[in-house]
């Protein structure tokens, strides 16, 4: 069920699905939203198996984008990001719903979601939050490791939408360096002339790799589901 089309005595028990992105630069070639899609996206497919038992919140686009200043992102700090999802999760419990799964593909968002997940957990003894995240899951499906914008996020956005991604944009990128310590202490911007953080080479474009990840994470995100409902 969709929570924007069900109505109030639907909700009691169910489990809400919270995909979570940003709006951010994803390198010349993919989309802004490209984070929001991907969420969305493993968030839908689980919607459409488990109509009965999980209630599909409108995504999050909004998300923690400060690590991508100097190029255009839109998005929220930190703090504000606390305080929205986790009000967003208080009346979720006090709508009637048994839990939630944060569905995230961005990066940024995770040590805020991190927290946010504590702060909900440790006061509530029955209605608990669990976090699906697939940040840091390439499962090998490449030789390269992809921070941003590089082979497995272009494979994946192929995958969902191939008019999404901009084939002739990557034959522009000449320079794959990345300066140390991206995401830690300095930008995508600082890092890459290109904002694309692909470490080890090239930007492959595989739709197929792609499609693998996606199947690959709806297992494990089905697992958590099965386990907690
Ligand atoms: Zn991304």
């Amino acid at each position: 069920m969709k929570l924007l089309e069900i109505t109030r005595d639907e909700i009691k028990g169910k489990i809400g699905l919270l995909p979570i992105g940003s709006i951010e630069q994803h390198g010349p070639h993919l989309p802004m939203g490209t984070d929001s899609i991907i969420a969305e996206t493993i968030a839908t497919k689980i919607e459409e198996k488990y109509k009965e038992d999980v209630i599909l919140f409108p995504t999050i686009f909004y998300g923690c984008s400060l690590e991508h200043s100097g190029y255009p992102y839109i998005g929220i700090s930190y703090i504000t990001m606390i305080n929205y999802m986790v009000e967003i999760l208080k009346t979720t419990k006090k709508a009637g719903l048994k839990s939630a799964i944060i569905i995230n593909a961005h990066g940024g968002n995770e040590s805020v979601l991190d927290i946010i997940r504590r702060q909900i957990n440790f006061t509530n003894k029955h209605f608990k939050v669990y976090l699906f995240s697939i940040i840091g899951r390439n499962y090998d499906l490449f030789n390269i490791i992809d921070m941003h914008s590089g082979s497995l996020e272009t494979s994946i956005i192929k995958a969902i939408n191939p008019y999404l991604v901009n084939e002739e944009k990557i034959k522009e990128i000449n320079d794959y360096s990345v300066k140390e310590g991206v995401f830690k202490t300095i930008t995508s911007y600082e890092a890459n002339p290109y904002g694309v953080i692909n470490i080890g080479g090239k930007i492959e474009v595989n739709e197929n790799k792609g499609k693998i990840f996606i199947d690959r994470a709806l297992n494990d995100l089905e697992t958590l589901l099965i386990s907690i409902k």
